[in-house]
């Protein structure tokens, strides 16, 4: 489950963007400070939101007037060039094309939902206008459903939009907001990935990663809990002493083992079967087992 802006893509450099450009359709001269003032009126904005104080129509009207009337600015309508800037916001949202790739690459595995704190009526034209939108399985805006991240009910319609039973440790949520994506995901039990330029920033996610192209790796290494039935079978054939043939892929490599499950052990989270010449597999990185 993906967080979208300043996850895949540069928020700071599009809203930035579509500021200058409201100055440039409405003919107004910008002062150096005034994205700034901007930008502390609407983070106050989206925090008095996600505590419930205000409402979506509210950050709508609230933000640019506050602005308009702080820089003296009176013949300007709040909400119109709120409108504005939205359709620039729009314009500029770009994805760096190496991202879209390891979308696509992560579509063949995996499935992939956004999850994203958004105004509806730029989300999804900005996830068209980046030409992802396919590549997800479903897609949750904040405006849409009346509930923001890090909010539970937020999360139930998530998982909800995922046309299939997933199990909660098999959620991923990549995200960079600490507040919304982490704690949000660890609140209802899902692991999560933070997404900040400085990874050995001590935080509680499974993962940090400073740059979300470096996902594809990381989840290679990532352990996949095997469900219970799976683990029963193998405890069994290693309990029974039975021969079995296993096939594993290991480090990108189809491998065949023969011989017995000496034991099954765990560690650091992670669950491996001992074998009999000595050598261990990870449960997860098992594709077929035969008992011979
Ligand atoms: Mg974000």
């Amino acid at each position: 489950m993906f967080d979208f802006d300043n996850t895949l893509v540069d928020f700071h450099e599009a809203s930035k963007l579509a500021f200058d450009q409201c100055f440039i359709d409405y003919e107004l001269a910008q002062k150096s400070d005034y994205y700034q003032i901007y930008g502390e009126i609407n983070a106050k904005v989206w925090e008095d939101f996600e505590e419930k104080k205000i409402t979506a129509i509210d950050i709508r009207k609230i933000r640019f007037t506050k602005f308009l009337e702080q820089v003296g600015v009176t013949h300007l309508d709040g909400l119109v060039f709120n409108a504005q800037y939205l359709n620039n916001l729009i314009k500029f949202t770009t994805i760096r094309p190496e991202v879209q790739e390891m979308l696509t690459l992560l579509k063949n595995k995996y499935k992939l939902s956004i999850i994203t704190n958004g105004l509806k009526e730029v989300q999804r034209p900005r996830l068209d206008q980046c030409e992802i939108t396919a590549l997800f399985d479903s897609i949750i805006v904040s405006d849409e459903i009346g509930v923001a991240k890090p909010d539970k009910l937020f999360f139930d319609a998530a998982i909800a939009s995922v046309q299939e039973q997933i199990d909660k440790h098999k959620i991923l949520v990549i995200g960079d907001s600490l507040r919304s994506d982490i704690a949000g995901a660890k609140a209802y039990g899902l692991k999560s990935c933070y997404i900040n330029a400085n990874p050995e920033a001590k935080v509680d996610a499974d993962i940090t990663i400073s740059d979300v192209l470096q996902l594809n790796t990381v989840l290679e290494d990532m352990y996949i809990p095997v469900n219970c039935d799976w683990y029963d079978y193998l405890e069994i054939c290693s309990m029974k002493n039975m021969d079995v043939e296993i096939q594993h892929k290991t480090e990108n490599k189809v491998r065949i083992f023969r011989g017995k499950i000496t034991n099954l052990k765990a560690k650091n989270k992670e669950e491996f079967a001992l074998l009999s010449d000595g050598s261990r597999i990870r449960l997860d990185k098992i594709m077929t087992i035969n008992i011979i």
